[in-house]
């Protein structure tokens, strides 16, 4: 099973959003062929892949087929059941594995499974019913934030709470049985770290990347952050034992909250290359992307050097309202690099593509970006 994959061989992706889109460009320049299986048709990822398979993620035969056409799996979208994972590893490698995905796709064993190893993580409790979650909120305390066990993204099934007479209507807008009650931190930055192990336990990493979100939707990334190189040191170190007790292959992202007393706490694991590393795309040696091939084939990790500052912007179907955005305008900034989906429906919120804006200092490359994005629409 520990066999290296190399170029020529086909890969096979499931999901087929952007992330599985920008996998797909990667492997792709390094010669290897490209499958992915999803519900979508015409999908970010189904437009540059060699084959596009329109199927349920539930539907083993379906999994059990597309796994008999390639040499490797790794998915882009970690809401794959456990059943489908194991389905595919019966016939080839599943990288990460199927155990990682297991721990990361609900946020109570999430959790858990953070702080039995002694990572600092938000205070939390996992609830089951409206009693247990009156009970929870005062545990916890208020305001608090109510989070799906499963299936939560982008702020998608989270709550605040500020008052206890609340819990009610909030527990009914859940859609889910399980959730997590967690404590509402004061932070003073959100930061991520992106990080890769390799078959052979190599480490390599982004630095810390400087978060800031809206609406619960990540807005712009800031590459390097700009925090204590002690803390950002601290929290790559996090990263990389994150990775070891996971005994993980493949791209992993840390994202962490700073708090105002210097105190990192890990919010969440992404199970995959993430949002908040896209600006490696363009300002690194080997991006996140080639890094999960490299990864997921059993190739040594590439150098993870950044060559210049670099901010994202993301551009959301928002921009849109008033037709299609200006992108000569945008790419009027030559220093500045577009990203689009393929996505043909530009829904409010929707992640449709990015811009990287490359400078001397993260601050300057923060206004490009955000300068970049101001003139689209
Ligand atoms: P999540 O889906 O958990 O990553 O949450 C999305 C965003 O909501 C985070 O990046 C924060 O901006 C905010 N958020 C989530 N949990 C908390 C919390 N416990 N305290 C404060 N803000 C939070």
């Amino acid at each position: 099973m520990s066999r290296v994959i190399l170029p020529g061989a086909t890969i096979g992706v499931l999901g087929s959003g952007q992330l599985g889109r920008m996998f797909a460009i990667a492997a792709r320049r390094m010669g290897y062929r490209v499958h992915t299986l999803s519900p979508s048709e015409d999908s970010p990822t189904g437009q540059v892949a060699d084959l596009e398979i329109t199927a349920d993620y539930e539907d083993l035969d379906a999994i059990r087929a597309f796994a008999s056409g390639v040499q490797v799996i790794t998915f882009e979208f970690e809401n794959v059941s456990t059943a489908a994972a194991a389905a595919a590893a019966e016939l080839v490698p599943v990288r990460p594995s199927g155990r990682a995905l297991h721990v990361t796709q609900q946020r109570a064993r999430e959790k858990a499974f953070l702080a039995d190893h002694g990572f600092p993580v938000t205070p939390f409790t996992a609830v089951h019913s409206i009693d247990d979650l009156a009970v929870g909120l005062g545990l916890i305390g208020l305001p608090a934030i109510v989070k799906t066990a499963s299936f939560g993204y982008d702020g998608k099934g989270q709550h605040r709470v500020n008052a206890i007479e609340e819990a009610e209507p909030v527990w009914n807008l859940l859609s889910h049985d399980d959730a997590i009650v967690e404590r509402v931190v004061d932070f003073s930055h959100e930061i991520s770290v992106v990080g890769a192990r390799g078959l052979d336990g190599a480490f390599a990493h982004y630095g810390a990347i400087e978060n800031q979100h809206r609406h619960h939707i990540l807005d712009v990334s800031i590459a390097p952050a700009r925090i204590a190189p002690e803390i950002a040191a601290s929290a790559v170190e996090m990263t990389r034992a994150i990775l070891e007790q996971l005994d993980y292959v493949g791209v992993l992202c840390v994202e962490f909250f700073l708090t105002g007393t210097g105190q990192l706490l890990v919010n969440e694991i992404a199970p995959r290359p993430h949002n908040s590393g896209h600006f490696s795309f363009d300002a690194c040696v080997t991006s996140q992307f080639e890094q999960q091939v490299r990864a997921v084939c059993g190739l040594p990790l590439g150098e993870t050097t950044q060559m210049r500052p670099a901010a994202m912007v993301n551009l959301l179907g928002d921009l849109w309202v008033k037709g299609e955005p200006d992108w000569a305008a945008a790419l009027a900034f030559g220093d500045v690099k577009l990203h689009l989906y393929g996505k043909t429906e530009p829904r409010v919120g929707r992640k449709m593509g990015h811009l990287t804006a490359l400078a001397e200092t993260a601050d300057e490359a923060m206004t490009k970006a955000l300068a970049a994005r101001a003139v689209l629409a």
